[in-house]
């Protein structure tokens, strides 16, 4: 048995001293006092440090970390017509691979220990979506791997490429899920995409892999304005009501965005006990909007956060949507109460745990060995009397250190323990190459 221990360990709402984290395998099997250890552990003590779990993205889009800079500063329809969809076209499952490592490095490096790939550059196969999970495995950071569901016949401009048959996306996700239920790290999810791109009936099938597979199922719902619009005009309702209508809100059903709903659709959601992501930093990146979660948390519906994709953001750091879920909660509602900071630490761990079905995003028995060492030294944290809220509104990357998933050391005094970040670079050099901004 290995044990380990530093001069603070996050234990249910704070932090406590003389402690040690035992680790069995990739899991922890309890947290004891350090004192009554045997000499039989192999004990890691991490020393000036304050160990918390590690932090938990329930949503994300690997490859665009490729497209950064390219689509920033435009309105949506510049960033998705412009961007998005020709630039998805120039990218081979080589590519694809370099900006999945780039995303789940960076991530990494940030104190992300659970990151969601919401992916849907199938060419009608399996094959993107293997390099993907590749690239999780080479860095080492726990994956899931939502699997889009993108209808033939959506009326959008989006490549063929992202396009199959329900009936068939849903027997190459069962397929995948199959091929990887062994792997501690990976959890593959049903993603039919949104509103716009799945019909009811499609996400009604993603559902029903989703109750076979026992695991979540993700959607983008209501992100901008002109989606509500679209939906209402296509169908006669508001986005919740016609998941409502259509029986499909669910437990397992995780929204994404959600931005533009009312007080009877936060109902619907709280009462139907659908999860929702949070992506604060992307939501305000693209002009979104900011989604209603103060209200959403008081009536009780589940909340998560989510970075978002690369060129939506720009960051991969749950860190840093903590603090921005906290800003914009209080700008939006001109209340500096608005949002906590022992709440927005708790949507960016335990809660998105919760909500992807894993046991991580807190350091308890039972819970995955997944968690982040923070220097005690680094201003960002000072004073440290106040570290539970300066983790969430003052801290800096700068105070991240080392990064343990499954028990195993993935960042290692700051830097990645699996592959050196200058060759990640090089690639990411060598993919855009001759790219220029549109
Ligand atoms: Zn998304």
């Amino acid at each position: 048995m290995k044990a380990l221990t530093a001069e603070l360990i996050h234990v249910g709402d704070g932090f406590a001293s003389g402690r040690a984290i035992l680790i069995e395998g990739d899991r922890i099997s309890d947290v004891v006092e350090s004192a009554s250890l045997g000499d039989d552990v192999a004990l890691d003590d991490w020393g000036r440090t304050a160990i918390v779990p590690g932090t938990v993205n329930a949503h994300g889009h690997a490859f665009q970390n490729l497209f950064k800079g390219f689509a920033d500063d435009r309105p949506f329809s510049s960033w998705r017509d412009d961007v998005l969809y020709p630039f998805s076209e120039r990218l081979d499952a080589d590519a694809i691979y370099t900006g999945a490592l780039f995303a789940f490095a960076e991530a990494l490096l940030a104190g992300v220990t659970t990151t969601v790939d919401f992916f849907y550059l199938h060419d009608a196969a399996d094959g993107n979506a293997e390099v993907v999970l590749k690239a999780a495995a080479d860095l080492g950071i726990r994956l899931v791997f939502a699997r889009a569901f993108y209808d033939p016949e959506a009326p959008t401009a989006a490549p063929s490429r992202y396009r199959e048959p329900a009936l068939e996306a849903a027997d190459r996700c069962r397929a995948l899920a199959r091929r990887h239920h062994d792997d501690p790290l990976v959890s593959v999810q049903p993603a039919p995409h949104s509103l716009h791109a799945a019909t009811p009936e499609t996400i009604a099938i993603a559902l029903d892999l989703a109750h076979e597979l026992d695991v979540p199922c993700h959607l983008h719902l209501a992100e901008a304005a002109y989606e509500r619009e679209q939906v209402e005009a296509r169908y006669g309702d508001t986005p919740v009501r016609l998941l409502a209508r259509e029986g499909l809100l669910d437990p397992r059903l995780i929204t994404v965005h959600t931005v533009w709903v009312d007080d009877a659709e936060i109902d619907l959601l709280a009462e139907a006990g659908a999860g929702v992501v949070h992506c604060p930093g992307a939501n305000a990146f693209l002009g979104d909007g900011i989604a209603r979660v103060p209200e959403m948390l008081k009536r009780g519906v589940r909340v998560a956060l989510g970075p978002d994709g690369g060129c939506a953001n720009n960051r991969q750091s749950v860190f840093d949507e903590m603090r921005m879920a906290s800003l914009v909660a209080k700008a939006s509602l001109v209340d500096g109460g608005a949002l906590d900071a022992a709440t927005a630490f708790r949507l960016g761990t335990s809660a998105g745990a919760d909500l992807l079905g894993l046991d991580c995003g807190a350091i308890e028995a039972g819970r995955y060995a997944d968690v982040v060492g923070l220097d005690l030294d680094d201003l960002s944290l000072q004073p440290l009397s106040m570290l539970d809220r300066n983790i969430v509104h003052s801290m800096q990357q700068t105070a991240i250190k080392s990064v343990m998933v499954g028990g195993q050391t993935v960042v290692e005094r700051g830097r990645l323990a699996n592959m050196p970040a200058t060759e990640i670079a090089q690639r990411i050099a060598e993919v855009t190459a001759g790219w220029s901004r549109p």
